[in-house]
C-alpha cells in the first residue's frame, strides 16, 4: 500500500501550522468522481481527512 501524507490538524509545529503526517488505516472513498481518504494520523492517532486524485485513490486502493 502506498504511503499518503496528510496535513494533520492536531500535530502542529513551534508556528502553530498543521503539519503533514503520514496517515494510517487509510479509506478511500468516491462521490461524484471525487475521491477522498479518510485514516488517522500516525503520531497523534487524530482523524484525517484528504482528497485526492483519481491516480492517487487507485494507488492507496490496492
Ligand atoms: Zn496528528
Amino acid at each position: 500500500m502506498a504511503e499518503i501524507k496528510a496535513l494533520c490538524m492536531k500535530c502542529r509545529d513551534d508556528k502553530n501550522k498543521p503539519t503533514m503526517q503520514v496517515m494510517n488505516d487509510i479509506k478511500v472513498s468516491e462521490k461524484n468522481n471525487r475521491f477522498s481518504a479518510k485514516g488517522t494520523c500516525d503520531k497523534c492517532k487524530g482523524n484525517m481527512f484528504k482528497f485526492m486524485s483519481k491516480d492517487d485513490a487507485m494507488k492507496v486502493g490496492k
